[in-house]
């Protein structure tokens, strides 16, 4: 049998590497020492999970695709990355998908990776670990074709037989994986929303909206999870400071299954490794009617936000 396309390759790497990461975000909590460094401020944070991650799944990945462009999100060499924190493994189950035919011909130089070595840094903090997840989004022409998100603590307030953390993986074209898809009872209105990043502009947009429910929940992997099992309709956040790595694999995800993810006014992402980190002007994601929520987004808030 003919070898695996770059890109199933790539996933299935990604993958073992995402859940590598997951040991260490929980090997650095029970260990204690946060090693918590503000960024641009307070809600801006750095921890030592945080940068052992990024140093793990960038290394990790060039080691084996010495050519892809990989951004993550912490500024940290990765060469001289010790032995520890590389992981060489793949998931077998990837590897048998048959890649989409569109994607059988991508090259190492053609692929980007955006990594968030730890999504939810805030709350990890604040001890709601289930918000956490880590996210590797690969890019192709500038559009997110496949993610892994991994979820450290899934689980973590089930009890003592329930296993801890999952992996979810898409690609465009094959689905996603590793989750019950589910939706949120027709006619209802759930809006799952930033925690610690609010502004009068986000509660703005969110009031115009409407929602029966108004859900406020860290990171940008937690928020899309949310939407894929049906726990919430729409993730809204008219604000900027989500950046290409909060979405990337979010976005990936979504699309397999049908969703649609944009910024507040309507238009799409681009993954480009020249392209502008942040993204300006918000988010707006929904598994079902995205028309609905697009619809109602009021122009002044549109207007505020400046792509
Ligand atoms: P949140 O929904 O607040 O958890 O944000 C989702 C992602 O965007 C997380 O990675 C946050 O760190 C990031 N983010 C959102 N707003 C800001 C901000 N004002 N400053 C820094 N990071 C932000
Ligand atoms: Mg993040
Ligand atoms: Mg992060």
């Amino acid at each position: 049998m003919a070898s695996p396309a770059l890109l199933m390759r790539v996933v299935a790497s990604a993958y073992s590497v995402a859940e590598k990461a997951a040991t260490i975000v929980r090997s650095v909590m029970s260990a204690g020492d946060l090693g918590i460094v503000e960024k641009a401020g307070p809600n801006d944070l750095q921890t030592k999970a945080d940068r052992l991650v990024q140093m793990s799944i960038c290394a990790s990945l060039a080691r084996k695709f010495p050519k892809v462009t990989i951004i993550g999100e912490e500024d940290l060499p990765t060469d001289d990355v010790t032995e520890e924190l590389i992981e060489d493994g793949h998931c077998e189950e990837i590897l048998k998908k048959p890649c989409p035919a569109q994607y059988t011909g991508i090259k190492e130089e053609e692929l980007v990776i955006w990594v968030d070595p730890l999504d939810g840094t805030k709350e990890y903090t604040e001890g709601l670990l289930d918000h956490v997840t880590v996210l590797i989004g690969i890019a192709y022409g500038g559009k997110a074709i496949a993610g892994v998100i991994n979820q450290p603590y899934y689980n973590y307030e089930a009890g003592a037989g329930a296993v801890l953390g999952r992996t979810i993986w898409g690609v465009l074209g094959i689905g996603a994986f590793g989750f019950q898809l589910a939706e949120v009872p027709a006619g209802k209105h759930i809006i799952v929303t930033t925690r610690s990043h609010s502004s009068a502009l986000v509660n703005e947009c969110i009031s115009a909206l409407n929602p029966d429910t108004v859900i406020r929940a860290g990171g940008a992997g937690n928020k899309v999870i949310q939407l894929i099992e049906g726990k919430a309709s729409a993730y809204v956040f008219a604000s900027p400071g989500c950046k290409k790595w909060d979405t990337c694999a979010p976005e990936a995800i979504l699309h397999a299954v049908g969703g649609k993810i944009t910024d507040i006014r309507g238009n799409s992402f681009q993954y480009n490794k020249e392209v502008k980190h942040m993204n300006s002007a918000g988010v707006l994601a929904t598994l079902r009617n995205y028309d609905y929520y697009a619809s109602r987004i009021p122009n002044t808030v549109k207007e505020s936000l400046v792509p």
